[in-house]
């Protein structure tokens, strides 16, 4: 058994409760990956010591020079693809296919961000005053918290470090005590990469014990979340009397509209994607899918053909669709919403556990659909974060976009339709963050902006540049007056007056 350590100051230290956890695979509860530490308070201010030491020099580094490092452990993630890909299945469930794409993303990310340490714009306009000149720089803000969930083990872990580092602040993460090894496994690329002591600290454990000492920390300047909309409020809280920057990427109950001129199949295969894709995990997934009325009946015998047989089982073996669900008690959650959809719409697939033979010792789920759901049901309304699909139906755009929108979040969305007047009125209409066209839910690229409106978030996002950049630098902005002399802006120019 591997017992795992922190990363603080440079170093594989164990934490200083004397305390571990087990990471448990949990397509099969009995196989335990390893013992990794539950750090306290101590822990994350030793770790946010050696961030706030370091940060001068990381500062002090050249951008592109802190691009390289990023570019570098892109490097190293590369090689170490698969292997890394195949220890995520182990410790979160999805599929060896959705694991390498994750890690891809990594180093797709590395890529966007090693190349911005070239880049990290500001921008110049000219003074009203003459002999004068303004332009301003992206400055960083020293010690980050990162704090991120399970479901994108390394991709998100990505997401936060690389800008943060790129843009010259330190980082202590703190990833979801349900897959602390691929967090692991992305410091060791960044110790591999020569990254200097103290820019990257690791801490293990608990939201309530590690991340809560993150976030109260004086020292922390910025907190960059990702997870649930109920933690993500405390954190608000929290951070916001200490006027903390505080970056929240939070819940989804995205739908898929089809209207019935869209081409059907292609939406079957949308729809069974994005909401049984990672097991209904994604903060994308499709978790409603609202049907146009004249091809309800056809689109339903479709999806359902199709949803019975995937292929339920380990993430590692080749032939299954669907993996398992993070924990056991992710497994009452989604029953206990199960049961209480039986109450609110018709169960047409699934509705239970599966626990017979290879499942027997893991977390698994049947993919489950309600027809009939309305608007105003619960399982229409919550955000669910497993294989469970709502079927709503509408007699027209207006209703289907009214539907859509009638949610406390805002994170994704899709229509399928090949009329173009369709298409682009729920572009303008739909008030999600993300807007897909004949594409599920799912399936963001990290060069673009990601993130949602209402209880989706606070109005930040990951992704892209310009938009992670503006959580993790200040605006610096800088003037030149070389006239000589004293000048008023907004005063000596309007001399006349
Ligand atoms: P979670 O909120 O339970 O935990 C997320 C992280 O916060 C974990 O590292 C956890 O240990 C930590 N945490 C928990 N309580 C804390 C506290 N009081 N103080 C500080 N840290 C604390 O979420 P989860 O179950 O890991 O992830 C699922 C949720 O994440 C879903 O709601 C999903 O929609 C959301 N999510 C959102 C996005 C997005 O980009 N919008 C992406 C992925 C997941």
């Amino acid at each position: 058994m591997t017992t795992f350590k922190n990363f603080i100051g440079g170093k594989w230290v164990p934490s200083k409760t004397g305390k571990t956890f087990p990471n448990r695979n949990p397509a099969d509860q009995r196989e335990i990956i390893g013992e990794f530490p539950a750090s306290d308070a101590r822990d994350v201010h030793q770790a946010v010591a050696a961030a706030k030491e370091a940060f001068d020099g990381w500062r002090r580094t050249p951008a592109p020079k802190r691009g390289e490092l990023i570019l570098k452990v892109g490097d190293i993630l590369t090689r170490r693809k698969e292997e890394i890909a195949k220890a995520m299945t182990r410790e979160m469930g999805k599929v060896l296919k959705e694991t390498r794409g994750d890690v891809q993303e990594g180093i797709d990310t590395a890529v966007v961000h090693g190349s911005e340490g070239r880049r990290l714009h500001g921008f110049s306009a000219p003074s009203e005053l003459p002999h004068k000149v303004g332009w301003t720089v992206r400055a960083p803000i020293g010690v980050a918290g990162l704090i991120t969930p399970w479901n994108f083990p390394l991709a998100i872990p990505t997401w936060k470090s690389f800008p943060a580092l790129v843009a010259g602040n330190t980082i202590v993460l703190k990833p979801a005590s349900d897959t602390p090894h691929s967090s692991h496994l992305l410091v060791e690329a960044f110790e591999e990469a020569g990254v200097p002591s103290g820019v990257v600290n690791l801490v293990h454990g608990s939201g309530s014990v590690a991340g809560n000492a993150i976030v109260e920390h004086p020292d922390v300047r910025i907190i960059s979340f990702t997870g649930s909309t109920a933690v993500g409020r405390q954190i608000s809280a929290t951070a916001g009397k200490a006027l903390k920057r505080v970056s929240l990427e939070l819940g989804g109950k995205n739908a898929q509209i089809v209207m019935d001129d869209a081409d059907l199949e292609l939406a079957v295969d949308g729809v069974l994607w994005g909401a049984f894709g990672t097991t209904g995990q994604r903060c994308t997934a499709t978790s409603r899918l609202i049907l146009h009325k004249p091809i309800h009946d056809e689109f339903v015998r479709r999806l359902i053909g199709r949803a019975a047989t995937l292929k339920i089982g380990s993430g590692l073996d080749p032939g299954t669709d669907v993996g398992p669900l993070i924990n056991p008690s992710r497994v009452e959650a989604v029953d206990d919403y199960v049961e209480i959809g039986k109450k609110e719409g018709e169960l047409i697939l699934g509705g239970e556990p599966l626990r017979d033979g290879k499942l027997k010792h893991g977390c698994f789920y049947a993919p489950t659909v309600f027809d009939g759901v309305a608007p105003t049901a619960r399982i229409a309304r919550e955000e669910i974060f497993g294989p469970v699909l709502s079927i709503l139906t509408v007699k027209d755009l207006d209703e289907a976009v009214r539907c859509l929108n009638d949610t406390a979040y805002g994170l994704s969305s899709s229509i399928y339709t090949r009329d173009v007047n369709n298409a682009f009125t729920a572009m303008q209409e739909l008030e999600t963050g993300i807007v897909y066209v004949n594409a599920p839910t799912i399936g963001a690229e990290c060069h673009y902006p990601f993130g949602g409106t209402k209880d989706t978030g606070n109005g930040h996002r990951e992704g892209g540049t310009h938009p992670v950049y503006d959580v993790f630098t200040e605006w610096k902005t800088i003037y030149v007056d070389y006239s000589g002399r004293l000048q008023k802006a907004q005063i000596d120019n309007r001399k006349s007056e």
